[in-house]
């Protein structure tokens, strides 16, 4: 699940969720959870839902009490909801259920964390304390994204991929948001154009937004358990060596990039300019 799941799963669960009360809470993995479960019950229940939010992997769930709920999927999770009487997911680790009796289970691969944080003290919670703005953030324009390269050393890729800069971008969207912007994922930051720069702020918005409209990746599930429209089909050059470019037909080419791997286009990505 990366940034555009999460978008997707975050509206959906707002059209949802919001204004409703937790009645119930049951968590079957507690080690996910930053308290002992019967404080987290204690607090959780009976209070209603103000606002979901995303940014990067995190879901910020506001409640009236001025708590946080953050969740964060880890390799991946299905959040489904359910309506009163309908028959739930066969394995899950999280349900809670509201005042209208719908709810939501959440069934998580690997890990995942629930930390129930105050407002107030947000700035102390480690995980999402440093987390930039988020691609889609009114924030986030030109100009601010010019400012955040400014004087950074190191390549391109590394930048995007780190969530302090812009909480947002993982390793299966930053390869069709590179090769969009024509630019090699070992690019050294310095050395990049203004026309280069702007031509990366351009596609991060179209790639991701694409996605998004189409309900993110066809192989992650949204809130309604229906898959996303995003997949192979329209990815440009992400997971697919020994293809054809779709722009220049040179054969796509899988690179080794620090510790994670890279599809290029050699002739649209050149490394030397
Ligand atoms: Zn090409």
């Amino acid at each position: 699940m990366e940034f555009p799941e999460l978008t997707v799963l975050s509206r959906q669960m707002a059209k949802e969720i919001v204004g409703k009360r937790i009645s119930e809470v049951e968590v079957a993995n507690p080690k996910c959870l930053n308290m002992p479960l019967e404080q987290f019950q204690k607090t959780v229940v009976g209070k209603a839902t103000r606002s979901v939010e995303n940014r990067g992997k995190w879901l910020f769930i506001k409640l009236d009490s001025d708590h946080v709920l953050l969740f964060n999927p880890g390799m991946g999770a299905d959040v489904i909801h359910f309506k009163p009487g309908i028959k739930l997911p066969e394995k899950y680790q999280i349900k809670f259920i509201l005042d209208d009796k719908s709810g939501f289970t959440i069934r998580v691969w690997w890990f995942c964390y629930l930390h129930l944080v105050h407002a107030n003290k947000l700035g102390e919670h480690k995980l999402t304390a440093r987390l930039g703005v988020t691609p889609l953030d009114k924030r986030f324009t030109l100009d601010y994204f010019k400012q955040l390269l400014n004087k950074k050393r190191g390549n391109i890729k590394t930048f995007l991929l780190d969530q302090k800069n812009l909480a947002g971008i993982g390793n299966v969207y930053i390869q069709d948001i590179l090769f969009d912007a024509r630019l090699h994922p070992n690019r050294i930051i310095s050395s990049l154009t203004n026309t280069e720069i702007e031509a990366l702020y351009k596609s991060i918005g179209s790639v991701l937004n694409e996605s998004i409209e189409l309900g993110g990746l066809a192989y992650e599930k949204d809130f309604y358990g229906n898959k996303g429209g995003y997949g192979v089909k329209q990815f440009k050059i992400a997971y697919k060596p020994g293809q054809p470019c779709p722009t220049c037909q040179t054969t796509i080419q899988k690179i080794k990039t620090g510790s994670t791997s890279s599809f290029i286009c050699p002739n649209c990505q050149p490394l030397d300019k």
